[in-house]
């Protein structure tokens, strides 16, 4: 059996980390955004493909929060002293990604130059782009449009969010890996991570056929709400849906998901809420703090997606 998950970055790692321990090796796929990728330094950086992997690799810093555990910062300060731009930070040993990647886009497409970079971190599920055509998130604000790391790093996500838009997304097609896993006859579930229903999941269901593929797979398809009463546990998720009108509830993640998701993975603390229709809420503790955690709650996503397997469409 094989399972399609799709995810952003740190909120989505830790979930697609605990599928991926949980899972057989070379059976899980995980489609990335990379609608935050861009170009900074002449360096091709993109931030959630690299939460995802580090997180797998077992190399991600947990206390920070994202990029590499163990990191040292001598070219953020040298590129100061030089009066170079220094609103993103790249630590030292994250840096090797970043130029290895832009190394090896020279000849192959971001998912293979992934697969590749991935294998050598010794990770045994798939890592891949949701597309190999550039797809660049563009926040529309008070502040006018921004390009996403502006919005997110350089101004701390304070402008206030009018609208996502994807630009070339009308050009992009999935990538191979995630076409195969889509139509691959083992395919027994379709995972959507507890990440950023609108910055993370937004971009990959707006890579054309993605959205239409996803609902035409009669599989059981199971998201997670980042919300717990009524908070994200980390981002501007809660801002967002502030700023749009819409309550922190799993009701507002499922209606976002309306037509996709069979079902809903939420908090305890959230299942009074009650479910729309046509979405079945699971209830359970949905706050990872530590590889257990998401062990535990991978275990149950699946185990509620075989539930409604049975059930039927
Ligand atoms: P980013 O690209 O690094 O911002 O990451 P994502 O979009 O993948 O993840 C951000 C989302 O993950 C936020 O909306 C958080 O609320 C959510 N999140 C982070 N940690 C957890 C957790 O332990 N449990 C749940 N349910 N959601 C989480
Ligand atoms: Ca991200």
């Amino acid at each position: 059996m094989s399972v399609l998950a799709l995810a952003g970055g740190v909120g989505g790692a830790k979930l697609a980390n605990g599928l991926a321990a949980i899972l057989p090796p070379g059976t899980l796929t995980i489609a990335v955004n990379t609608g935050d990728d861009f170009t900074h330094l002449g360096l091709t950086i993109c931030p959630d493909i690299d939460s995802v992997t580090y997180a797998l690799a077992g190399l991600n810093d947990t206390v920070r929060g994202w990029g590499m555990a163990d990191e040292s910062w001598a070219f953020m300060a040298a590129l100061r002293d030089l009066g170079g731009e220094d609103w993103f930070n790249l630590g030292d040993r994250d840096l090797a990604t970043h130029v290895l990647r832009t190394h090896l886009l020279r000849d192959a497409p971001l998912s293979a130059v992934t697969a590749d970079l991935t294998a050598r971190l010794g990770i045994k599920q798939a890592v891949v782009p949701m597309s190999d055509d550039p797809v660049a998130s563009i926040i529309e604000s008070d502040r006018g449009d921004l390009n996403f790391q502006d919005y997110f790093v350089r101004y701390q996500c304070a402008p206030r969010f009018h609208a996502i838009r994807f630009a070339g997304a009308a050009q992009a097609r999935p990538a191979p890996a995630i076409l195969a896993a889509l139509d691959d006859p083992a395919l027994e579930a379709i995972i959507l991570c507890p990440s950023n229903p609108i910055l993370s999941i937004g971009p990959i269901l707006a890579v054309p056929g993605m959205r239409e593929r996803i609902a035409a797979r009669r599989v059981p398809c199971v998201a997670l709400s980042p919300f717990i009463a009524g908070q994200a546990v980390k981002g501007p998720a809660a801002k967002i849906m502030g700023e749009l009108g819409l309550p922190t509830t799993p009701a507002t993640v499922a209606t976002h998901y309306a037509g996709l998701i069979d079902g809903l993975v939420v908090d305890d603390a959230d299942l009074g809420a009650g479910a729309p229709v046509g979405v079945a809420f699971h209830g359970t503790n949905i706050l990872m703090r530590d590889p257990a955690d998401q062990q535990r709650l991978a275990r149950e996503v699946m185990a509620f997606a075989r539930t409604l397997a049975q059930a039927g469409p």
